[in-house]
């Protein structure tokens, strides 16, 4: 190995994973990680740490996995992160710590994330837990939501000796990591479940079923029931539609929707309680990596699978490999492609969507280019559903039941970088009710940044 290549990393062939939902990558042995870790400059500037929003100490613990010192490589990672197998599998990586690789100028960059969830891994099949508080500060803080930023405010809470409860309005713990991304990339049992009770062994009380707003307010928990603080990481997960003709049809749903069916709810079982329309022909509508999941869902439950994006390849959201994936199963991409108008029978199902051309012209402010309709392009595509995969936004019943927590004109709760501080006093936020729907590790950031401005706060009080 000349060292500008990295190890490659064993997958699910790509014809017999489009019909189950085991996952896609297999991650490395221990050869592999070895070998792959050897290719680490070890920098005396480490620029993937400056990439990593939650400043893992990247060098250090590919030291440790060059020395097959997996223990020491997992509580180096633990220092910073709650959650490395996830993080190991589902962070960009590519825009984020190996993006700032050296090793990228010239060759390809340390394969950072499949190191991260080799150490993850192996911990947890050696039974690994992250350590935990000396001493207890006899002080209650109260955690909304058990996403990534929720799981990482109380893992980092309950390490500084916090009394930490997370509330949690679905029956299981996780967020999107449960209900949102596919066990084909990221399996429940195996992974997420596991962490959530890494999080839970520091401590961390977890209630299930309990909707803030509904079942209690944060008043509440602040005047009644003790907490001196409050971490909101409710997340944003109110999906967002096109508002065309026929988009009240039956076969019409919300990625959210199909894919909490899926995942949480196990609807792909055939055992589940929970039904699932199995389409013959679906088109999801979006290019983000909710997309690429509906998608790649659709396809696994047996359906041909269209993704309609209204840009080009270059501007599609979602991570490369996600797009690279979803290619090599099968599924066909309708790019500059915009819906206008989807068609239902007589009994109010889908049948089909007309679609418009698209081409692009002047950047908008984003700096991307704006898809602009090409007049009498329009065409059909027959289908039996349609995915809406648009974006979602905060769900607003915590800010409306909350006193004094200002939103902003798209509902995200209003708070400080640096500490998560709302505008009310021992409120704090972060995560995608904060900045609209993000990634997972940005959420992780917020939590951090949350934990340390809560622990502030509580020093001074
Ligand atoms: C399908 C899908 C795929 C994705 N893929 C990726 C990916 O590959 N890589 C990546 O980095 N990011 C990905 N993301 C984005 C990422 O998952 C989110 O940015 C991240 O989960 C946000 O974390 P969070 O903690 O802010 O919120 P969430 O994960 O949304 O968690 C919020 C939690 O709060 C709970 N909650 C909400 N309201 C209340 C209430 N009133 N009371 C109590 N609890 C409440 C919710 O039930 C939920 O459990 C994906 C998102 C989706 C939907």
């Amino acid at each position: 190995m000349d060292g500008f290549v990295r190890v490659p990393v064993r997958e699910q062939d790509a014809k017999v994973r489009a019909t189950n939902f085991q996952e896609v990558c297999l991650g490395y042995n221990k050869e592999e990680a070895e070998s792959e870790a050897q290719r680490c400059l070890n920098c005396k500037n480490p620029k993937c740490v400056q990439g990593c929003p939650v400043s893992i100490d990247i060098p250090a613990f590919i030291q440790q996995v060059k020395e097959g010192d997996v223990e020491g490589a997992y509580q180096t990672i633990s220092k910073s992160s709650a959650l490395p197998a996830v993080c190991g599998r589902v962070c960009p990586q590519e825009s984020q710590c190996e993006g700032q690789c050296v090793r990228g100028i010239k060759g390809d960059a340390v394969s950072i994330g499949k190191l991260e969830r080799y150490v993850a891994d192996t911990a947890r099949e050696l039974g690994i837990k992250p350590e935990g508080a000396k001493e207890k500060k006899g002080k209650k803080v109260a955690i909304i939501g058990s996403g990534p930023s929720g799981l990482t405010c109380a893992g980092d809470l309950a390490k500084m000796g916090y009394d930490v409860t997370i509330f949690e309005a679905l029956h299981e713990a996780g967020g999107v990591l449960v209900y949102g991304i596919p066990e084909f990339r990221l399996p429940k049992d195996a992974v997420v479940k596991k962490e959530i009770e890494n999080v839970k062994s520091l401590g961390v009380k977890l209630e299930t079923d309990v909707v803030i707003g509904k079942s209690v307010t944060i008043d509440e928990l602040m005047e009644k029931e003790g907490f001196e603080a409050v971490f909101i990481g409710s997340g944003a997960g109110l999906p967002r539609f096109m508002n065309i003709p026929g988009e009240q049809a039956m076969g019409v749903f919300s990625a959210n929707e199909f894919l909490t069916r899926s995942n949480l709810m196990k609807a792909f079982d055939e055992n589940s309680r929970t039904p699932i329309m199995r389409p013959k022909k679906c088109v999801v509508v979006g290019g983000g990596n909710v997309a690429m999941d509906a998608a790649r869902t659709a396809l696994r439950l047996g359906a041909e699978v269209h993704v309609v994006y209204r840009r080009g390849e270059e501007e599609l959201p979602a991570r490369k490999e996600e797009v690279g994936h979803a290619k090599e199963e099968g599924i066909i991409f309708d790019l500059l492609t915009n819906p206008v108008e989807i068609h239902a029978d007589e009994n109010g199902w889908v049948t089909g969507i007309t679609c418009i051309r698209m081409e692009l012209g002047e950047p908008d402010e984003s700096g991307r280019r704006s898809p602009v309709e090409v007049p009498g392009s329009e065409f059909d595509i027959e289908c039996d559903a349609v995915i809406m995969s648009l974006g979602t936004s905060p769900n607003p019943l915590i800010s409306s039941t909350t006193d004094g927590l200002e939103v902003n004109r798209r509902k995200c709760i209003v708070a400080q970088e640096e500490n998560g501080q709302t505008s009310k006093a021992g409120v704090f936020a972060g995560g995608d009710a904060v900045t609209g729907a993000a990634t997972v590790i940005l959420a992780m950031g917020a939590g951090k940044a949350a934990a340390k401005g809560i622990d502030e706060y509580l020093s001074q009080k």
